[in-house]
């Protein structure tokens, strides 16, 4: 069985065609930037016969990515487009729904009802999912919510303390997001440690980012709330801040709302803190090594939420047994992960230096006097939504 798992971006679309029935093995990868830009980019790899392309490419939607992208897994992949059983989306939010769907109607404007909290990530793909549908009428799209991770937290994690009916009326409440990779980074722990009855603090840091406690596999508190603008602060957006500071934005220096909402969304997080360098922690991290005060504040600031919450969780879930670092920045900052850990010898957690400056996916760079262990992963959330696709499909 052959199943498409594609990410949709506003600007891009990556994908993978992994054949499920032979270990799970990626037979083609490929995407799409800049699209809708005046010249667009293309690029596939044939992962059976390790040819690859890169080119220039015109994209004015995703709708003319997505006919790119079959040209090329028709032209050595696969024969006929009846070869791929389902294409899988590891869409984000809609109201009422949540799990493994058929993509239809229904489920697609559940997602619309959510446009305004998920405006980055709803739009895009609907448009891409209709684009789908005409483009492959007879293959089932499926979708798999990043909020069905969380879908157990107790209510005392999940409510807003917000008048009740508010809350039933309009279905506020902390849903959370990033469920493919956390609950990669919490299977994979919990198969390496060769135990289910596990406390961890699975810390999903990509662009945008958010922890989670994880007890016994199952998520009893996130980060990320209603939408995906709180928590640990992101890469261009704003993590958690006092809920006032809008109203005094709009009533009193004179921002209009809309104006209040693009600025939270794109130019706040690492990108505002940082004074407009970048919205990329490498960049940052290199301009504080240089000496920029507001560069080493925003890098400080970003490690002291993540260590905030590890100590908050730890206490929610009565301790912990790992803490687990995925996405571009767990993976790959030695620097954060050192500074979200410093100080937290009173939990248990020891980090050894030389390990972690080294480290590699899959490595467990905690002392080996740590009574907590803490790993450094390689997510992959298109397989946990390739998985639960085929689950979907073969249930029938
Ligand atoms: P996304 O959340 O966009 O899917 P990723 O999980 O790939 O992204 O993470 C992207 C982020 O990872 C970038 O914003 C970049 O700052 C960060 N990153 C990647 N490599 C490094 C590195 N070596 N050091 C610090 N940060 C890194």
């Amino acid at each position: 069985m052959n199943i498409l798992i594609c990410n949709v971006g506003s600007t891009s679309l990556k994908y993978q065609l992994f054949d499920m029935d032979a270990g799970e093995q990626v037979l083609a990868s490929g995407g799409a930037e800049r699209v809708g830009a005046a010249k667009s980019l293309s690029y596939h790899k044939n992962h059976l016969t390790g040819e690859s392309l890169r080119e220039d490419a015109v994209f004015p939607t995703h709708r003319e990515a997505i006919s790119a992208m079959l040209e090329h897994l028709l032209n050595g992949c696969i024969r006929d487009l009846r070869e791929i059983s389902c294409v899988g989306f590891k869409v984000v939010h809609a109201k009422g729904v949540t799990g493994v769907q058929y993509l239809t109607e229904d489920v697609l404007q559940a997602m619309a009802d959510f446009n305004s909290v998920a405006p980055a990530h709803n739009p895009p793909y609907i448009a891409a999912i209709r684009q789908f549908a005409a483009l492959m009428p007879n293959t089932p799209l499926i979708g798999s919510f990043e909020t069905a991770f969380h879908a157990n937290m107790p209510a005392e994690a999940y409510l807003y303390p917000i008048p009740l009916e508010l809350s039933k009326q309009h279905a506020i409440r902390r849903y959370g997001f990033h469920g493919a990779s956390l609950e990669y980074l919490s299977t994979w722990t919990a198969k390496t440690m060769g135990r289910e009855d596990l406390k961890l603090v699975c810390c999903h840091l990509g662009g945008s980012g958010s922890l989670c406690a994880v007890k016994n596999g199952i998520s009893i508190d996130t980060t990320m709330g209603m939408s995906l603008q709180c928590g640990v602060l992101q890469n261009n957006r704003i993590g958690d801040m006092d809920p006032y500071v809008i109203f005094y934005l709009v009533e009193e220096c004179g921002m209009d709302l809309a104006e209040v909402k693009t600025m939270l969304q794109t130019k706040s997080g690492l990108y505002g803190m940082s004074g407009g360098i970048s919205n990329d922690l490498r960049d940052i991290q290199e301009a504080a090594d240089q000496g920029n005060e507001d560069c080493l504040n925003a890098v400080k600031a970003y490690a002291y939420g993540i260590k905030k919450y590890i100590g908050a969780y730890t206490a929610a879930m009565g301790g912990v047994d790992a803490i687990v670092f995925g996405g571009g920045i767990g993976r790959n900052s030695a620097d954060v992960r050192a500074k979200s850990l410093e100080g937290l010898e009173c939990l248990g957690v020891k980090l050894d230096l030389q390990k972690n400056a080294h480290a590699k996916g899959g490595d467990d760079i905690s002392a080996a006097d740590s009574a907590v262990r803490v790993y450094i992963v390689d997510t992959n959330e298109e397989i946990i939504v390739a998985r639960k696709a085929r689950a979907l499909l073969t249930a029938q």
